[in-house]
């Protein structure tokens, strides 16, 4: 219920303001977010990749209502890569955009317009030595994310798709994408959705991750295990036993603040680790999101309010 509504409170305005201008709230932020501005992005960076960890980097741009705001995003996203490349880490460091930041929301030709946005990002990627991820937003945008997917990997293969748990279409779009090359992130999902597409109960979402991490870690491509769930973790670690797949044939992922001596306790161990750091000044949609995730979230943000 209570994640319900904060899913809801993600699209509002006036609690953005409050938010965002609520001193005390800052260092809640500052536990999911890296900052605001490129450079803080690049000290989480250097920390985590110092820590034998791996990285993608989010710039925080949802919701633009035009299409030169789109562009500022493109162009925000060239300069992360001309700021990584120099770093000399090639995959270790990739972005992960949201197309709905590079345009797919504006109408009737926002397909077109994420796809031309996104492309020059995808080259300066492969230049860089690394890749892109395309996030998953709602459902809405599904079939327009995975076709701008298959555009991107005739010349960018390692082009990163989402799969989301939650969503009944979800099996077949593994079984489709469990091929040689393809690079599939797998999480149970993040939006509120209606129940005539998607599972609603917690334990239907953890038993169709299963059936997916099934499908990707028997099939060819690089399944990136995106969860903080202990049992999955275990799960996917017997299912690589059980295919012979090498630590770096498949990675896990978490996210920045999330468990974070699990995923050392994970890279020390072996596995490869990535950490999806996001960054910039547009964090609210991101930062309500993972408190409708976790009532503990919720709690430490009212307790933030709380003098002394
Ligand atoms: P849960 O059952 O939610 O959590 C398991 C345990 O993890 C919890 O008991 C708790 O200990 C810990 N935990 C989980 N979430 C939190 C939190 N917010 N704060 C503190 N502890 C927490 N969703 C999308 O829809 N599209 C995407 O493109 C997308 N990209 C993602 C990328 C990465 C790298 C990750 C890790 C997640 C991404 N998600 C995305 C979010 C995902 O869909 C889930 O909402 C989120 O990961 C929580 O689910 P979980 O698998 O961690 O399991």
């Amino acid at each position: 219920m209570l994640g319900r509504l904060l899913l809801t409170a993600s699209h509002s305005d006036r609690l953005r303001d409050f938010v965002a201008t609520a001193p005390v709230t800052r260092p809640v932020v500052d536990r999911f977010v890296a900052g605001e501005e490129l450079p803080d992005a690049l000290t989480a960076v250097r920390g985590l990749t110092d820590g034998g960890l791996d990285v993608t980097i989010d710039y925080l741009g949802e919701d633009i209502t035009d299409a030169s705001q789109a562009e500022r995003n493109r162009d925000a996203y060239l300069r992360i890569l001309d700021a990584v490349a120099p770093l000399g880490l090639g995959g270790r460091v990739e972005v992960s955009v949201k197309l709905s930041a590079f345009g797919q929301s504006l109408g009737a030709d926002g397909h077109a317009l994420a796809l031309a946005n996104v492309r020059p990002v995808a080259e300066a990627a492969a230049r860089a030595g690394t890749t892109v991820t395309l996030d998953m937003e709602d459902h809405t945008t599904a079939d327009s994310t995975l076709g701008i997917l298959d555009e991107l990997r005739r010349d960018h293969p390692g082009t990163g798709a989402v799969l989301q748990s939650y969503l009944f279409r979800t099996e077949d779009d593994c079984r489709r994408l469990a091929t040689a090359g393809s690079r599939v992130r797998l999480v149970k999902g993040a939006y509120r959705e209606p129940a005539s597409i998607a599972h609603q109960d917690r334990r239907a979402v953890d038993l169709a991750y299963v059936r997916c991490l099934k499908i990707l870690m028997a099939g060819d491509g690089h399944p990136m295990v995106a969860t903080h769930d202990p049992r999955l973790v275990a799960i996917t670690r017997e299912l690589a036993l059980r295919h012979e797949r090498q630590p770096g044939t498949y990675e896990f992922q978490m996210l920045y603040g999330i468990r974070t001596a699990e995923q050392q306790r994970l890279a020390e161990d072996g596995e490869k680790v990535r950490v999806y750091v996001p960054f910039g000044t547009d964090w609210y949609g991101y930062f309500t999101r993972r408190l409708a995730e976790r009532p503990a979230n919720v709690a430490f943000f009212l307790r933030s309010f709380v003098p002394g």
